[in-house]
Order: structure tokens, then C-alpha cells, then sequence
């Protein structure tokens, strides 16, 4: 049985998790959970998301709560830190040690150059073997790109930095860019496919060489695997910064694909303060397992009042947007 909307709204429960660090400006975040049948699916479109581009996301948390998975074809997930844009060096150094054992880290970039450099140094002192990869969020010109990356990169020292994510905003930019790249640095596209109106529809032939495949923005486990098969392109399992049920959805994705070879952005848990179910981190892995929510924890940080009321209506003016089965 399919979950209907009624059923939907009367398992709703929305929680407010404290970041233990900022990101994207975030002191708290703010996501719903539906239950239905096969348990507790996530809707967590930030909250200045459309109703328009939140319904991948209302999608994949009905799928979650709609069916059984299929069987897993890994255990363990490898995953990578995730640096927010900042550069006190306490703070990094702090984050670092929340990620135990991991060898990648994500920076997160585009501000300035300079303070870019700054962040990317620091996060290299502590872990001086660890692979980089930065995520500018599409913020840099293809002139600066190119520049900067070749600055990052350093003279034939690059080999630390694995990939730069969505350096530049559009398919054409991402096209120009590798054709004016004079270093041999590899590209990931994130916003160009879980922002396109039609990811299926867009050539990303010539513009990527990495894939971020995020469950909650591209639909759900079937359609995140349908277009990681559709774009033949290697690829990372990332978060949208879910709670734990998101976030063992996702890992779900992870456990399923025919080829990982990438570390994963899973391990964003561990910037809140307290996550409603623990995901341990030991030895860079997660791993990929169902992690059930603690239920005190859910109250702790649950919303009632004019917030579970926004989402209800927000809920129900996006399932109107499904398209019927
Ligand atoms: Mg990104």
C-alpha cells in the first residue's frame, strides 16, 4: 500500500537539530519525518526551497517509508570530513577530530583566495596525507576558476586535491573551464544536476568527471541510481545535511551502487550537536546500517506549534505537485 498524504501528515514530526558548528549559516536545522509502512522517511528542503524543488525531495522520503530495500552490496561506507567556511584554527582542528581515521576532507570555498589558501593549509597540517577536495557552490567565473584552481593546485603539488566541486555555476562555464584548465585536476558537478529542471536531460559530457549524488534533492535510491547509470559517470554519495534517517537513507544509496570509488559526504551527523539517532565514525567508515531514532532524543528537539503547521501546509501544497501514480 502506498502511503497517502492523510497518513503522511498524521505521522509528521518535525525537529530542530542544534549545529555544533555553523553551516550554510545554519545554528539549527529544521527537517520533517513522515513514517509509513517500512519506517521513517525524511523531508528536509531547506527552508527557502520552492515547493517546485522540494519535490524530489518529498519523493525520496516516500519512497523511504514505502518499501523494502533491495539487498546491499557493501557493508562500510569510507567518508570524507566536511570543513564549513571558516578559518579558526581551533574550530578545524576540532572538526578534524570529530572525524576519526578519515583520509578525505571537503573544504568548503569561494570566498576569498587568500583566505581559501589559509583554510586549505590549516586543514593540511593536520592531516598532511589526507586527499582534498574543495566545493566552491558554483560561486567563481570561469577566469577565476581557472586561476584559482591552478593557485590551489600550487607548482606540480597538486596531487592532494582529488577534485573541485561545482566551481563554476552552469553547464556551459563547466564545458568553457576544462578547456581552459592547464592543470590536471578532475571536476565535480553537484547544483548542475540536483538543481536541473530535468537531470536526466542534461550532456554532461565534457563538463564533469565526478558525479555528487545526493538521495534527498535527486528523488530517492531508484532515481539517484538510475541517473548515476544514465551519465556513466564515477560518483560520491553526499548529504543534504538530513538527520539520521536521511542520512541512513542515503548510506543506503552508497551500500547500492554497483561502483563506489569515491569516499562519501555521509558523515555531516557529526556537525550537530546531538543527532537524533548516533552514527559512529572509526577507521575514515559508517557503517551502512539503519540507524533507529532515539525517541527521547525526538522529543528533546521536536517542534509543535506554528512550525509543525508550516510544514504540514508545506507537505500538503507539495504532494499536490505529485504527479499521479
Ligand atoms: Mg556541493
Amino acid at each position: 500500500m502506498s502511503l497517502t498524504l492523510r497518513e503522511a501528515l498524521a505521522s509528521l514530526r518535525v525537529v530542530a537539530i542544534p549545529m555544533r558548528t555553523k553551516f550554510r549559516s545554519l545554528d539549527l536545522r529544521e527537517t520533517a519525518l513522515i513514517k509509513g509502512e517500512y519506517g521513517w522517511g525524511e523531508f528536509a528542503p531547506f527552508i527557502e526551497y520552492s515547493d517546485q524543488e522540494s519535490l524530489p525531495w518529498l519523493e525520496s522520503a516516500i519512497e523511504a517509508t514505502d518499501g523494502p530495500l533491495s539487498a546491499a552490496l557493501r557493508e562500510s561506507i569510507p567518508i570524507n570530513a566536511t570543513i564549513p567556511a571558516s578559518n579558526d584554527e581551533a574550530e578545524i582542528a576540532e572538526i578534524i577530530s570529530w572525524y576519526s581515521g578519515v583520509n578525505t576532507v571537503k573544504i568548503k570555498v569561494g570566498g576569498s583566495i587568500g583566505e581559501d589558501l589559509v583554510r586549505i593549509a590549516r586543514v593540511r597540517s593536520h592531516l598532511p596525507k589526507a586527499k582534498i577536495r574543495i566545493d566552491v557552490n558554483g560561486s567563481w567565473s570561469v577566469n577565476e576558476a581557472a586561476l584559482n584552481i591552478r593557485t590551489i593546485y600550487g607548482e606540480a603539488t597538486g596531487e592532494f586535491l582529488e577534485y573541485v566541486e561545482q566551481p563554476v555555476a552552469t553547464l556551459d562555464e563547466l564545458k568553457e573551464l576544462k578547456s581552459l584548465l592547464l592543470v590536471d585536476v578532475k571536476i565535480a558537478g553537484d547544483e548542475i544536476l540536483r538543481k536541473a529542471k530535468d537531470p536526466f536531460a542534461i550532456d554532461l559530457d565534457g563538463a564533469i568527471d565526478v558525479l555528487m549524488l545526493k538521495v534527498s534533492p535527486l528523488g530517492g535510491i531508484n532515481r539517484a541510481r538510475d541517473l548515476a547509470s544514465h551519465h556513466e559517470l564515477p560518483v560520491v554519495v553526499s548529504s543534504a545535511l538530513e538527520s539520521a534517517v536521511g542520512i541512513s537513507y542515503g548510506l543506503a544509496l552508497a551500500a547500492r551502487l554497483p561502483k563506489l570509488d569515491y569516499a562519501c559526504g555521509l558523515g555531516t551527523s557529526a556537525l550537530f550537536a546531538q543527532d537524533i539517532s548516533d552514527i559512529p565514525i572509526s577507521d575514515g567508515v559508517i557503517r551502512a546500517t539503519n540507524y533507529p531514532i532515539d525517541l527521547d532524543r525526538l522529543e528533546r528537539y521536536e517542534m509543535r506549534g506554528e512550525r509543525l503547521e508550516w510544514w504540514r501546509n508545506r507537505i500538503t501544497r507539495v504532494w499536490n505537485l505529485r504527479r499521479p501514480a
